[in-house]
C-alpha cells in the first residue's frame, strides 16, 4: 500500500504513514514532532462549511455592500460596481487585487471543494481529483479577505465624515464568510484527500 509521503515540519524527515486510527496521531521517528492526526468526520464537516460558504458568497456578491446617504440622496453599491469604480478611477492594480483575492480565489476554493467533497461524501472519486486538489492547494495563500475587510473599514471611517454610511447585507455576509472559509480550511483533512488519490485504481492502462 503506497501512502502519500508526509515530511516532518521540524526536521524534514519524510515518512510513509500507515493508516492511523481515529483519535490516534503520528509523530516523527527522529525528533518526535507531531506529524499528522486524522480529523474526525472531516468530509462531512468540511462539506457543510463549504455549502454555508457558498451561500454566504452569493449573498455577499449580490447584495448592497455599503450605502451612502448624502442629504436626501441614498447611493448603494455592490461589490462588482465598487471594483468597477476603482478601475474607472485608475486604481487598476488595487481593483485587480480585490477582484482576485475577494471574488475569484474564494469562488475557486468553494467550487473546487464542492467538486471534491460531494462525490467523496457518496463514496465516489471525482475525475481529475489530483488536478482540482492541486489548484485548491496552490491558491490557498491567496485568499486574503481579512486584509480587504480592513481596507473597507479604514475607508468607511474616512468617508464617515462626508456621508452617512449604511452597512449593507453583503458586508455582514463577507465578515461571516471570512470565518467560514477559515474553518473550512482547518476542517479539511488534506492528508485524507491525498490518501484517496493514491488508493485510486490507476487509469493509465485503460
Ligand atoms: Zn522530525
Amino acid at each position: 500500500m503506497t501512502v502519500h509521503p508526509i515530511a516532518c515540519h521540524d526536521c524534514d524527515l519524510v515518512h510513509h504513514l500507515a493508516e492511523i486510527p481515529l483519535g490516534g496521531s503520528a509523530r516523527c521517528v527522529r525528533c518526535g514532532a507531531p506529524l499528522y492526526r486524522p480529523k474526525r468526520d472531516s468530509i462531512n464537516r468540511t462539506l457543510a462549511l463549504t455549502l454555508t460558504g457558498t451561500i454566504l458568497f452569493l449573498v455577499a456578491n449580490l447584495n448592497p455592500f455599503l450605502g451612502f446617504r448624502i442629504g436626501a440622496q441614498l447611493r448603494e453599491t455592490i461589490l462588482a460596481t465598487g471594483i468597477y469604480q476603482l478601475y474607472q478611477q485608475g486604481m487598476t492594480i488595487i481593483a485587480t487585487l480585490v477582484l482576485f483575492t475577494v471574488v475569484i480565489v474564494p469562488a475557486i476554493h468553494l467550487l473546487s471543494l464542492l467538486y471534491i467533497l460531494v462525490p467523496l461524501q457518496m463514496n465516489q472519486v471525482p475525475p481529475h481529483l489530483t488536478r482540482v486538489f492541486r489548484v485548491y492547494q496552490f491558491l490557498k495563500p491567496w485568499g486574503m479577505m481579512e486584509i480587504f475587510m480592513l481596507g473597507i473599514l479604514v475607508s468607511v471611517v474616512k468617508l464617515g465624515k462626508m456621508a452617512t454610511i449604511i452597512p449593507g447585507l453583503a458586508l455582514f455576509a463577507f465578515m461571516a464568510l471570512i470565518f467560514v472559509l477559515a474553518a473550512m480550511a482547518a476542517t479539511l483533512d488534506e492528508h485524507l484527500i491525498w490518501q484517496t488519490i493514491e488508493h485510486q485504481p490507476t487509469r493509465a492502462h485503460r
